[in-house]
């Protein structure tokens, strides 16, 4: 279908909106996406008409539920260019990991054995390896991040060569600096060392057509909420051949092949992964949101977002004291910038009284702010239903901001 901004701002009622007397513009998309009407509808058709747990009954409106369930996985699935038993329902990218992370600990990782992440990981992609590193004695190095905003590939290269390192586990996209990180590249050496690779996909799901089996990542997981769809849902993608030898997350009901006190046995994957009665709407608003942005050709989604990104950050870029972070070429229409004199947190509410909803703060990238030597950045995120209108107020009020706070 064919991109047009003024089309597809229809679809999304909140854009309507009012904020503080002003049109919204909404510029925190890494944050969090806004939904289209579709997904909307969809959530209430289903309390609506088609409420009831899954994998329970066997009245009508439960095998309704249900195969409404099982076609979300596949559409999901399919948009990954994987399998569908390959999806694992989790609550978003934060669990997701934790997921992975206790997984792998108990069923992969021995005493000693070495995990590699990077300076911009998100905190989602930093603790949960923390806590199982203190548990069992593995060694946490991270990647340094140059100035750019690129990793350390020299770095990376020698950790990689490492005999003990048994992990590594990366941001496709950096929520602070939108950098893409040459994962094809990074997945191969990886693989070459039989070092298991995890994709923290948050940043990449709503920006990038994604297949999975060419990509190689062995897991891969991201956030319903940014991709358009609902919150408290999204998946981990696994490769079949790990999952299987992995043992569960949690358990409970629905995990389970038999229980007995003597021994229980589980369900094969995915199953063995979802524990307890799963977010059955979530799972079905997320495929709705997928039928609806995988309508468009991505890269026209891409292009229209960097162009917004290139115009704030031209505009941006002149401005005496302005500093921008995250400075790789072909990077994701995220906008990280501090200005001299001013703080963050004023320019924001300059912003939001203007209308212009974006973020400051460390972004859950405590690590990385503490290597760029500031507290926060304000970051305004494009996604592709912002218009140059939207840019267009931004960089003025932002312009504002210097000659008023300043
Ligand atoms: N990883 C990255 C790169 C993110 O940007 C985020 C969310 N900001 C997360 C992980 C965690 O996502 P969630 O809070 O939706 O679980």
């Amino acid at each position: 279908m064919t991109f047009d901004v003024t089309e597809v701002r229809k679809d999304f009622p909140i854009l309507t909106k009012k904020n503080r007397g002003k049109p919204l513009a909404y510029l925190d998309n890494a944050a969090s996406t806004q939904k289209p009407r579709t997904v909307i509808e969809k959530l209430s058709k289903f309390y609506c008409e088609q409420n009831s747990n899954v994998h329970r009954g066997v009245y009508a409106l439960a095998e309704e539920a249900e195969n409404e369930y099982h076609k979300s996985r596949e559409t999901i699935a399919n948009w990954l260019g994987v399998n569908s038993d390959e999806i694992i329902f989790v609550r978003g990218a934060t669990e997701g990991l934790n997921l992975i992370a206790n997984c792998l600990s108990k069923g992969h990782l021995k005493d000693g054995d070495g995990i590699i992440l990077t300076d911009m990981e998100h905190h989602a992609n930093i603790v949960p390896w923390q806590l199982i590193a203190k548990e069992k004695n593995l060694q946490i190095n991270t990647v340094s991040v140059k100035d750019d905003g690129s990793l350390d590939l020299d770095e990376l290269d020698q950790y990689i060569a490492n005999e003990n390192t048994k992990i590594l586990s990366l941001c496709h996209i950096s929520n602070s600096l939108g950098t893409k990180n040459p994962f094809e590249s990074i997945i191969e050496k990886a693989h070459a060392r039989n070092i298991t690779v995890v994709l923290d996909g948050a940043q990449s799901a709503p920006h990038t057509k994604l297949n999975l089996k060419n990509i190689n990542c062995d897991f891969f997981t991201f956030s319903g909420h940014k991709v358009f769809g609902p919150m408290g849902i999204g998946i981990v993608y696994g490769k079949k051949e790990i999952l299987e030898k992995l043992p569960p997350y949690q358990g409970g009901g629905d995990m389970i092949d038999q229980v007995s006190f003597k021994e229980t046995t589980f369900a094969p994957s995915p199953q063995k992964f979802e524990a307890g009665t799963p977010n059955v709407s979530g799972a079905i608003g997320l495929a709705e949101a997928i039928t609806y942005f995988s309508k468009f050709e991505i890269s026209e989604l891409s292009h229209h977002e960097n162009l917004l990104l290139e115009t704030c950050q031209n505009v941006l870029s002149e401005i005496d004291g302005c500093h921008i972070y995250g400075k790789t070429q072909g990077k994701a229409a995220v906008l990280s910038f501090t200005i001299d004199g001013i703080h963050m947190h004023d320019l924001a509410s300059l912003l939001d009284s203007e209308g212009i909803a974006i973020r400051t703060g460390h972004h859950c990238c405590q690590p990385l702010m503490e290597v760029l030597g500031i507290p926060g950045t304000a970051r305004a995120s494009f996604a592709f239903y912002n218009n140059f209108e939207e840019a267009e107020r931004f960089v003025l009020a932002v312009e504002k901001a210097v000659s008023i706070l300043r």
